[in-house]
């Protein structure tokens, strides 16, 4: 039997492998005891699937690829880097890796390298959580854990659908409605999601009017009498200045926004005010928008407002991906060191070139992936290393997208051969979870360690292995004298040695284990310069589009990201293709459209081909998931843009405006 983290969603479930190669869930972890939803069932049968034996490589994106040896990939990269400024480099990683993979690569980059072009997919994801919670509570760990849903009365679901997204977790939540009789979930959100369905009351909005929502709840508190003033005197700053901005809000005026009752505002507001615990969820639908953080930061504001933080409440963003949280521990964006510390600071940056013995780390983070493609496309970025992830399919805009991938000289390094391959020069076979060791960390910041259950397929490697092998190549062995991934967690935990993620103490024979304690300001202390929480003004602000209608992307309930295994999976695609667009079937009428009929999305002159399902989505708007990849047609990413949050340059991947082409209608 050999345990790890699951390696879809963020919920982070302790899994384990029995001797007959079946997947179950681990009692013994705290983050599912036991639970498992679909997904990682059908692990084992895709896993191979797809899969890169050896190093290819082509000179020109002209010709066929050819087999080469590993020591031939390493001269050809130390060639490529030694021949390029480090500015004109960039690497693109995932928190798909594990803690190790990503901590080696952090280092080769922003240590060895001296550049901060480096990004992740947590860009797409929950970058801009990471930007509200540091401006809220001075870090950005999740102030609570996922055992503070056990007593909790009240949850809110808004821009989340955690029923196919974060199943588990969501699985536990109704698990405590059952044992509780006074107890309301609700969900705020442009579809009536598989989360909607099961709460008890589900308030539409229409996309991208978040804030205007929260702020009118803190409208409603005020004018209620329901603020905690002895929480907002005793632990806060800003309220003022918040409470102004939200006094723009009358629940009259989020009705004409928002699409929304005044009576739903209201209820939300009493929520607030009178559950005796309560948590709200969020995910990509508050974080992937041009007003992202201050969407973030109006729902914090709530929370704030009310006193909701420890035993009372916590606002929790629920991460995407695998090992996100390992990412944010490591600092794998282009502004973040290990320990969660930040280039821009000057002790975090002298304190990491001491600890890896290097100098000149930059002190201005990198360009982030969205801008990385403008980079590329201007002749500025020469080469790019994309490692676990698949952004032909992923970032949006993806037309603009391939054309940066065909322009630069593209490493891909990942166990499948996807469709950002395609479009490499060289491809670097890496080991998959189950071929290597090492570490992973949930949402709810609980570490999980990933023990092997199988050998590397082909001659694949470790990621982590990857860039000490060519360190070493480099000249850099010094720097990487790595053998084997416990050496490389062992200096990792030392680097967070007395900060908030400190890990120093844990080993991987004492894992799973949390870092921080079950609330992560337990003191109501805050590690802001005044030690108080800070509530911010949200300002509003949305996206001018062309189309008659707005188009939201999200997740297939049995598919992970761009199903580059779940999509091998004829269980898990069951039901979720031909690709779809969910329509409400009122605006469906309107075009004449019945379900089955085939239309075509247009945006900004491409077009995308998707079958008409009928649902509950708002009026106006229009549901597609965003991970097809090119096997099943042009990705839904051609219709997005790549316009972002300005403070966490998250692209808004839930706001393009489209119209509607008929081009088959089912036999009636
Ligand atoms: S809920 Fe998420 S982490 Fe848990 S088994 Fe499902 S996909 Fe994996």
């Amino acid at each position: 039997m050999k345990n790890f983290q699951c390696p879809y969603c963020g919920v982070g479930c302790g899994l384990y492998i029995d001797e007959r190669g079946k997947i179950k869930g681990d009692f013994e972890h705290p983050a599912n005891r036991g639970d498992i939803c679909k997904k990682p069932i059908y692990l084992t049968k895709v896993l191979d699937k797809g899969r890169v034996g050896k190093p290819l490589y082509r000179e020109s994106k002209d010709e066929e690829f050819r087999e080469v040896t590993w020591e031939e990939a390493y001269a050809i990269l130390r060639e490529r880097l030694s021949s390029l400024k480090p500015e004109e480099t960039y690497f693109y990683l995932s928190g798909q890796l594990l803690t190790e993979d990503i901590y080696v690569a952090n280092k080769f980059v922003k240590g060895f390298l001296k550049t901060n072009n480096i990004d992740a997919n947590s860009r797409l994801c929950m970058a801009t959580a990471v930007a509200a919670y540091k401006l809220a509570f001075g870090s950005d760990g999740p102030p609570c854990t996922y055992e503070d849903i056990d007593d909790a009365d009240a949850f809110l679901f808004i821009g989340s659908n955690a029923a196919i997204a974060h199943p588990v977790l969501f699985k536990r939540v109704l698990k405590r409605r059952r044992e509780t009789e006074q107890m309301v979930v609700i969900t705020v959100d442009p579809v009536e999601t598989e989360t909607a369905k099961k709460s008890d009351l589900f308030i539409q909005i229409n996309p991208g009017t978040d804030t205007v929502f929260l702020n009118s709840v803190l409208y409603v508190l005020h004018e209620e009498g329901w603020i905690d003033f002895s929480f907002v005197e005793g632990y806060t700053e800003g309220f003022e200045e918040a409470l102004q901005q939200a006094k723009n809000f009358p629940p009259d005026v989020a009705e004409s926004i928002c699409g929304v009752k005044a009576e739903d505002v209201y209820l939300v507001a009493k929520l607030f005010a009178q559950s005796r615990k309560l948590i709200s969820f969020w995910c990509q639908g508050l974080n992937q928008s041009v007003n992202g953080t201050m969407k973030n930061l109006a729902l914090i504001n709530l929370h704030l407002a009310t006193g909701r933080l420890n035993e009372r409440g916590c606002p929790f963003s629920l991460t995407g991906q695998p090992n996100a949280m390992g990412g944010r521990e490591v600092g794998y964006l282009s502004n973040g060191l290990p320990g969660y510390r930040d280039v821009r600071n000057e002790e975090d940056r002298e304190f990491m070139e001491k600890f890896w013995g290097v100098e000149g780390i930059k002190p201005e983070p990198g360009p982030t992936i969205t801008e990385a493609i403008d980079l590329a496309l201007e002749g500025r970025l020469k080469f790019l290393w994309v490692v676990c992830t698949n952004p032909a399919i992923s970032l949006p805009n993806s037309d603009k997208v391939r054309r940066a991938l065909r322009e630069v000289f593209l490493v891909v390094q990942d166990s499948y051969f996807n469709d950002t391959s395609q479009l490499a020069n060289l491809v670097l076979p890496a080991a998959q979870l189950g071929e290597k060791e090492g570490v992973m960390t949930g949402s709810d910041r609980t570490i999980t360690f990933c023990e092997k259950f199988s050998e590397p397929y082909g001659e694949s490697k470790p990621d982590w292995l990857i860039f000490t092998e060519l360190a070493k190549v480099m000249g850099a062995e010094h720097l990487f004298p790595y053998s084997s991934p416990s050496q490389v967690f062992e200096e990792f935990r030392e680097a967070t040695r007395g900060r908030l993620c400190d890990i120093s103490d844990l080993s991987y024979d004492r894992l799973p284990a949390k870092w921080g304690s079950r609330w992560l300001y337990g003191g109501l202390r805050f590690p802001t310069e005044s030690g108080r929480a800070r509530f911010h003004p949200a300002f509003f602000d949305v996206a001018r589009e062309e189309g008659e209608f707005i188009l939201i992307t999200g997740r297939l309930k049995n598919q992970w990201h761009t199903m580059t295994r779940t999509g091998k999976s004829p269980e898990l695609l069951k039901g979720e293709i031909p690709p779809f667009v969910l329509m409400n079937p009122a605006d469906a009428g309107e075009l004449g459209l019945e379900e089955g009929d085939e239309v075509v999305l247009t945006s900004r002159g491409r077009e995308v081909l998707r079958v008409v399902r009928f649902g509950n989505v708002k009026r106006g708007s229009l549901f597609t998931p965003f991970g097809y990849p090119l096997e099943f047609g042009e990705p839904t990413n051609l219709l997005t843009t790549d316009r972002a949050d300005p403070y966490s340059k998250e692209p808004d991947l839930k706001y393009a405006g489209v119209r509607v082409k008929v081009l088959a209608r089912r036999p009636r």
